[in-house]
């Protein structure tokens, strides 16, 4: 399978037009940003042949580019055997051309992180809140307010993206949260409302498509160009990747594997509805099962990691109810699964938590699930990568997103010898 890099993906013209000079100029301003954030700092040469641009070309747009000041370029001699220096630059995003934000909101909490151009993390709070008692306007101040004081302490650096995500449904053009299980309120306008308070653009990501985008940036050897993503955390999602782009509805973003139906009239989801998936598999639902509590009880809350703990202490000490639970967990993961198949054909799976214990437990149930219910007889184990670190994930799902929408930003910005 060929294996491409984000940045490769990522500078691929939408169209195959012959493209106008400033277009093209455009692009090749995106491909050099583009390859820098996947290289890191480098010399002219190793810049010239990653992104096929000539010496000269690559020159120009350099000059341009540390004139708008999105790259550095450092100019240093070498020593040589003869004792005389060789001239040498090295060319590197220039760091404090702008600030980002990123926020991930989960149940009953929301992470703020900032980080420079050069996407070093430089901050980052942890807020608990009530998320199902919250308003529209009150989530819009909340995560205004918070982003405005991680701010102050950076005043010196231009906040110009704020990237969030969030389980449940974006609009398919990532402006508006349209639906979350772990919210009250529905078609909260937080790209529109957010970019009026704070002065930066918005994006917002289901959580699972962002995961997908960290996986194909460091994962695509071992991934490929489609591949699914399923989270089993608080709740379960789904991103689906197919030729290196995500997956989306016409209006939405769609793919709610968790809120497909795992049983009639089954135990109850966040989300309201009876027998969804999600019931069976969030952490919530594990635990409700281990503990033998009622399935039509209200879901808990944020489950810590103390308590996935004690379940996979309990399962390894051979305690029945949270090995049933971790079973019915499993099997309601392949059941998802299987219709994921049936729909796109057999394909990659990352499957993302945090505990590679909890997975454990659960792999062989997911397994048994999609092998019955397939007439397929591959091995189904080989499709199946495990990956722990859900929170990771996610922070590096959202750092890029950030940071392509400003190097696109950037890219689209009119050079100081251009006109508009
Ligand atoms: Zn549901």
């Amino acid at each position: 399978m060929e294996d491409r890099t984000l940045s490769q993906v990522a500078s691929i013209p939408s169209h195959n037009a012959i493209m106008r000079s400033d277009d093209l100029r455009t692009e090749n301003r995106h491909r050099i940003l583009q390859s820098l954030r996947h290289s890191g700092a480098c010399t002219r040469a190793q810049l010239s042949d990653a992104t096929g641009l000539s010496p000269a070309a690559l020159s120009g747009l350099l000059g341009l580019m540390e004139a708008q000041g999105i790259v550095r370029c450092t100019r240093s001699s070498k020593a040589t055997n003869s004792g005389r220096g060789r001239p040498h630059t090295t060319v590197n995003l220039n760091a404090d051309t702008a600030l980002t934000a990123t926020v991930a909101l989960t149940i009953d909490r929301f992470v703020v992180c900032l980080a420079n151009y050069a996407g070093k993390l430089l901050h980052r709070t942890e807020h608990t809140v009530d998320t199902l008692s919250l308003q529209a306007e009150t989530i819009i101040e909340l995560v205004s307010d918070a982003i405005k004081t991680a701010h102050n302490e950076f005043t010196h650096l231009n906040l110009r993206h704020v990237s969030i995500g969030f389980q449940g449904v974006t609009d398919s053009t990532n402006r508006t949260l349209l639906w979350s299980p772990i919210l009250s309120v529905s078609h909260v306008p937080l790209s529109d409302a957010l970019q009026r308070s704070i002065g930066a653009t918005v994006t917002v990501n289901n959580d699972c498509t962002l995961i997908g985008k960290a996986l194909q940036f460091t994962e695509s050897a071992t991934l490929g160009q489609h591949f699914t993503t399923v989270l089993f955390s608080h709740g379960v999602g789904m991103g689906l990747y197919i030729n290196g782009r995500a997956f989306s509805g016409t209006e939405s973003s769609a793919l709610e594997l968790g809120h497909i139906e795992y049983r009639e009239a089954g135990a109850r989801c966040r989300c309201g509805k009876l027998g969804c998936i999600e019931a069976y598999a969030a952490y919530y639902g594990i635990w409700r099962a281990a503990n033998g509590d009622d399935s039509q009880a209200i879901p808990a809350g944020f489950i810590t990691d103390q308590q996935i703990q004690m379940l996979c202490t309990n399962a390894i000490n051979g305690d029945p109810q949270t090995l049933a639970a971790f079973a019915t967990a499993g099997r309601a993961i392949g059941r998802g699964l299987s219709n994921v198949f049936t729909l796109f054909d057999p394909l990659p799976v990352a499957l993302i938590g945090h505990s590679l214990t909890a997975v454990a437990f659960m792999r062989p149930h997911i397994l048994s699930t999609i092998q019955a219910s397939s007439r397929d007889t591959r091995d189904f184990d080989k499709l199946i990568r495990i990956y722990d670190n859900a929170d990771q994930l996610l922070q590096e799902g959202l750092l890029l997103d950030a940071m392509t929408n400003l190097d696109r930003q950037f890219a689209n910005q009119p050079l100081p010898t251009e006109s508009t």
